[in-house]
């Protein structure tokens, strides 16, 4: 580990957080510029928008969404028009401040007047976004899929997904939304972070069991109910493909202003986390891309009151050394040197 930055030559180059070193003259970096930037819930929103406007078809799933606070009068007006049109359209909004993770101040709401109540619009620009009410549930409660993506190359465009993935669950009984229940995180939000201090959280040492589980243990349950998990996994796949195409343009812009072609400088490759949510009719939605999706394979376990220690996690080490284990083999320098 070098903290402070370091100049000796490598293959490989492996950030923690971000591109930043403008000092990489060769070999390849685990980090896009600008990707941090771009997934950030206004800019993914706004990349995702404007291809929900050229093809509204091919990006049906990614929840309508509005960028606060500039376009608050749009949204007022066109709930308002689409309640006066339809009038047992009964939605519920998902308000989740710009840069936040973790499901931090994420909030729900029945009606865009709430919004002004929180006072928060001004202080922080957020997303709200339509609230996918009928999530697909599994033991009645809600999950969502985190699945590990390889952005190998930005052009040509290189996409690799992981067969594997994770499921996290919430902890309260999933009830579609009511003013009763809004409130109840553990039941609506799926965030590890957060359910992690349910009392009902189940750590398990069996990966389709308990409250992370691997996805590939989902997939078998719901074929075992007679799903069609390949079409799941074909509109996954190109929920992931059509994303990083809303991505690309401004990628470019950022990767040839930090890395100029004819400049010596290193190459790119990138994991990222998706977070999907399934439908109860299968249909995966988008809800957020991840620059720097966690590696951990170790949680915490709290042996008495206040005494916390860090014991092995098999469902992450199942799912994440494989996509770490895959990604050094895809971008192997010694396999392009022998294949030159
Ligand atoms: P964060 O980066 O804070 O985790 P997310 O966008 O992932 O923010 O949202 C947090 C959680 O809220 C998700 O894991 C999911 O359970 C829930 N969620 C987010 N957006 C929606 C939505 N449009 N409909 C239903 N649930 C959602």
């Amino acid at each position: 580990q070098f903290p402070f930055g370091r100049r000796l030559p490598c293959d490989i180059y492996w950030h923690g957080v971000s591109f930043h070193d403008n000092d990489i003259f060769s070999g390849q970096v685990n980090k896009f510029p600008g990707m941090t930037e771009m997934v950030r819930k206004i800019t993914l929103s706004r990349a995702v928008r404007t291809m929900q406007d050229l093809f509204p078809l091919e990006y049906n799933f990614y929840p309508r969404s509005w960028i606060l606070p500039e376009e608050f009068a749009l949204f007022v007006a066109e709930v308002r028009m689409m309640k006066d049109s339809d009038p047992s359209w009964k939605p519920t909004f998902i308000v989740k401040p710009d840069g936040g993770c973790q499901g931090d101040g994420i909030y729900l709401i029945k009606d865009p007047s709430d919004i002004r109540l929180s006072g928060s619009i001004q202080s922080r620009p957020a997303v709200v976004q339509e609230y996918i009410c009928k999530p697909l549930l599994v033991d009645k409660l809600k999950f969502d899929i985190r699945l590990y993506v390889l952005l190998k190359s930005l052009e040509p465009l290189e996409i690799y997904i992981a067969k594997d993935g994770l499921s996290r669950f919430c902890t309260e009984p999933y009830q579609e939304p009511t003013l009763k229940n809004l409130h109840q995180v553990f039941m609506h939000l799926t965030n590890y972070s957060l359910n992690i201090h349910s009392e009902n959280f189940i750590h398990s040492d069996s990966v389709n069991t308990g409250s992370k589980r691997t996805f590939s243990s989902i997939l078998c349950r719901l074929s075992s109910r007679g799903a069609d998990v390949k079409k799941l996994w074909s509109d996954i796949i190109s929920l992931v493909i059509k994303t990083i195409i809303a991505l690309t343009p401004e990628l470019k812009v950022y990767y040839q202003s930090d890395i100029p072609a004819g400049k010596p400088g290193p190459t790119c490759f990138q994991i990222l986390g998706f977070d999907i949510l399934l439908m109860k009719n299968l249909k995966p939605m988008l809800l957020e891309v991840n620059a720097n999706p966690s590696m951990r394979i170790e949680h915490e376990q709290e042996l008495s009151p206040g005494v916390f220690e860090n014991v092995p996690s098999p469902v992450d080490e199942e799912v994440k050394v494989a996509v770490i284990r895959d990604t050094l083999r895809l971008v192997d320098p010694q396999k392009k040197k022998r294949k030159d």
